[in-house]
Formats: structure tokens, C-alpha cells, sequence
């Protein structure tokens, strides 16, 4: 497993290296009080540009079949390598969220959905993410093998393989679901986490 700390700021680790300039000027950033500020922030000593870190949104679907089943795709890509999870990526700039959820899913599974109710929006400080679920209604489309999916097959609410779920969010996500779909069901406790990022 690998642990991520949280450095100067709240930043994590491994973000660092990507906050150390200043976008504007090229000077290196500096971290300290800045006037009018509640908490000390990155800045550039050279033309006073506040560098502000934020948490980026996440965009994830649970694409439901007919059955009740939840489509979940084998990942093909780091991090979660071989792992599952539900399909979804970082929201673009110039779309909404639901175009995201839309996009993402068929990027990854070859699913058509149209998303619904949120099934739950997840804060994840040491990745620096917040992920939104959304419950989908498949529309069309086929399950397919893509860059970033070994594998897309679906799984009943009774029959998820908790102790193969990529990403603590994906576990958290995946209990709300099934707690909605099949109160009767008793949920395992949630097993470790195996990577931090998502
Ligand atoms: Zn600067």
C-alpha cells in the first residue's frame, strides 16, 4: 500500500513537485501568510500570484442493468491496476457533470447511461479528489474492452467483490448503493484500502 502524506498546506505528497512554480512568471513558489487570508498559501515572490490548491472532481457511474445488476469495469490503467471499479475520470473544463458521467461511462464500458439520482459525493483529502456517483440507467450500447477496462461485467448487489474494489471511495459508494438496492443484505466490514489515490 502506498501512503500519502499531507505536506506544507494540506498538499499531499505527491502533488508537491506539480505546485512548485509559479504558473504566471515562472518564479519558485513560496509558502506562507498572505495578506486578507484565513491560512497560509503558495504564492510567488516575484508578481504576487496566490497559487490556490483545490480538490478535482471525480465523475463516476453505476450503470444498472435490467436485473439490478451493477456494471463495474476490471481497471487497465494505474492506479487500481487489474482492480474494480465503477467507470468514470476528471470533469473537462467545458462540460457538466452530467455530460462527464455520460462521456466517461461510454469511454470506458461502451455503455449508453442516463444518469439519475446521486447516490452519494465522497471526499477523499489524501488524493485530493471529491467523487461524484451518480446511479445510471444503461440506454444502449455493449459492454466492451477499452484502453483503460481489462474487463466491464456486471455484478449483483449480493455478489460484489469487496475485497477487489480499487478505491476506498468506490467501496464507499458501492455500500450506499447496496444498502439502498438490498437493505436486507448484511455488508461486510469495508476491508483495507489497497491505493490511496482515488
Ligand atoms: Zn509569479
Amino acid at each position: 500500500m502506498t501512503r500519502v502524506g499531507l505536506g506544507r498546506g494540506g498538499i499531499p505528497d505527491w502533488l508537491e513537485p506539480m505546485v512548485r512554480f509559479c504558473s504566471r512568471c515562472g518564479a519558485e513558489l513560496e509558502f506562507g501568510p498572505i495578506e486578507g487570508e484565513e491560512r497560509d498559501r503558495l504564492a510567488c515572490p516575484g508578481c504576487g500570484f496566490v497559487f490556490y490548491v483545490n480538490p478535482r472532481l471525480v465523475v463516476t457511474t453505476l450503470p444498472i442493468t435490467e436485473r439490478g445488476e451493477v456494471m463495474l469495469i476490471r481497471r487497465g490503467i494505474a492506479p487500481g491496476y487489474d482492480l474494480w471499479a465503477q467507470p468514470g475520470g476528471f470533469l473537462e473544463i467545458d462540460e457538466t457533470v452530467r455530460d462527464a458521467a455520460i462521456r466517461e461511462t461510454l469511454e470506458e464500458t461502451g455503455l449508453r447511461v442516463e444518469p439519475g439520482r446521486i447516490v452519494g459525493l465522497y471526499s477523499r483529502v489524501p488524493a485530493a479528489v471529491v467523487v461524484v456517483v451518480f446511479e445510471a440507467r444503461i440506454a444502449g450500447g455493449r459492454p466492451t474492452v477499452t484502453r483503460e477496462s481489462l474487463e466491464t461485467r456486471p455484478f449483483a448487489p449480493d455478489a460484489i467483490p469487496w475485497s477487489d474494489i480499487a478505491f476506498e471511495t468506490s467501496v464507499r459508494a458501492l455500500r450506499d448503493w447496496v444498502s439502498t438496492a438490498r437493505p436486507d443484505l448484511t455488508l461486510p466490514d469495508p476491508p483495507p484500502t489497497r491505493d490511496l489515490r482515488g
